[in-house]
């Protein structure tokens, strides 16, 4: 047994002046039982903890570390910003870069909007689709995560077609009462709610679901929900806070084809640092306050530091051509490896890899690591 001494008493501690300890739920270790390593560095694949334990780190903080702990080029680019300065509350050039990189890369995407979490994108996309639908009902599906805000903490009641029940105690029915949750890879349950509830602008949808286990879409479920869209007005928002620039440098695009109107973005175009954003059509983006009058705002949005951690995560997967099939590999090799165990000890066991487009090659069958399970975080 490892000696944790050090991480239990700075959990007890941590616990006296921070609710369950943990800033976000999934940290405190309630699902897996234990107690959690803190940490005081890492540096590639691994972490170690305040006892100088050391770990292979297969979460890579949930998501953005694609190039691992602390990378070089990274680092760097954070110091260099630092030295300028942590905040003006005036536009950089930087920031003008990482919107013109994710737009050039990524499909349907023409203005994109800088936030500072993954929550905050998902929550003023849906904003910016309900004013732009003239409509209040949004659509969601069971088992895909799209961060905390009220209108998304939302699960299926019973039976199909049906209002949503909130999945958190402080989020109010009438809030709640406008959000309508369907079954994901299940488009008749999509036409049946649509057809219950005409009041409907909105959905949302995770392309490669990787917040219930791994479910990746059916090409039938993703582009029949973009035609269901085109054709009854409805604005797709694809939430690609975890597959973007992971599962392919484009996303989910690659195994879909399929556009959203409004696309959200986090994780890995932070590279570790706080950094989202939310992009799509001009016609819609254009909406937000100053051109338009959908508010949005942020202090820190845009933030020098994080935007230079983003440009050089971007440069780095950018210039490495074969990094989504290594991760294809590395990601088949551990899902293979937990298999062989599993069959040994008659464990059922199910695992699943979705990824892989190459950077610069037409299609190689699959790569990244999505492996998360983490309704709470
Ligand atoms: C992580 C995640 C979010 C929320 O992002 P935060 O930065 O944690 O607020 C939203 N959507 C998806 C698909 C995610 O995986």
């Amino acid at each position: 047994m490892k000696n944790i001494r050090n991480s239990i008493n700075d959990f007890n501690e941590a616990k006296q002046v921070i609710p369950g300890g943990v800033n976000s739920p999934v940290r405190a270790y309630g699902n897996v039982g234990g107690t959690p390593r803190f940490i005081k560095e890492a540096k590639g694949a691994y972490l170690i903890d305040e006892d100088d334990n050391s770990y292979i780190d297969f979460v890579q903080s949930y998501g953005p570390l694609i190039l691992g702990h602390s990378h070089e080029i990274v680092i760097q680019a954070v110091q260099q910003a630092a030295q300028k300065g942590l905040s003006y509350g005036a536009p950089t050039e930087l920031e003008t870069a990482l919107a013109k990189e994710i737009i050039s890369t990524c499909e349907g995407v023409e203005k994109i909007r800088l936030v500072n979490s993954g929550t905050e994108a998902t929550m003023s996309a849906i904003r910016l689709a309900r004013a732009f639908s003239s409509k209040d009902g949004i659509m969601k599906f069971e088992g895909c995560y799209h961060g905390h805000s009220d209108s998304l903490l939302v699960k299926s009641g019973s039976g199909l077609a049906t209002f949503g029940e909130t999945s958190s105690k402080g989020v109010i029915h009438d809030i709640a009462k406008h959000t309508f949750v369907a079954q994901y890879n299940n488009l008749d349950s999509v036409l049946e709610c649509l057809k219950a509830h005409k009041n409907i602008g909105t959905i949302i949808v995770e392309p490669i679901a990787g917040n219930m286990g791994l479910v990746p879409a059916t090409q039938e479920f993703l582009q029949g929900l973009r035609s269901i869209c085109d054709k009854e007005h409805i604005v797709l928002i694809i939430d690609e806070v975890m597959s973007g620039f992971r599962a392919s440098l484009k996303g989910s695009y690659p195994f879909y084809e399929v556009k959203g109107d409004l696309t959200t973005y986090g994780k890995v175009i932070g590279g570790g640092m706080p950094l989202a954003a939310f992009g799509g059509r001009a016609e819609i983006m254009d909406m937000l306050s100053p051109l338009g009058n959908v508010y949005q705002a942020g202090t820190l949005s845009g933030n020098p530091i994080a935007v230079s951690a983003g440009l050089a995560t971007l440069a780095v997967i950018k210039q490495d051509t074969g990094l989504y099939t290594r991760l294809e590999s590395l990601a088949n090799q551990f899902s293979n490896g937990f298999m062989q165990i599993a069959k040994k000890y008659n464990i059922s066991l199910q695992t699943a890899v979705r990824g892989g487009y190459d950077n610069h090659t037409v299609k190689s069958s699959c790569s990244s690591l999505l492996i998360s399970n983490c309704e709470e975080r």
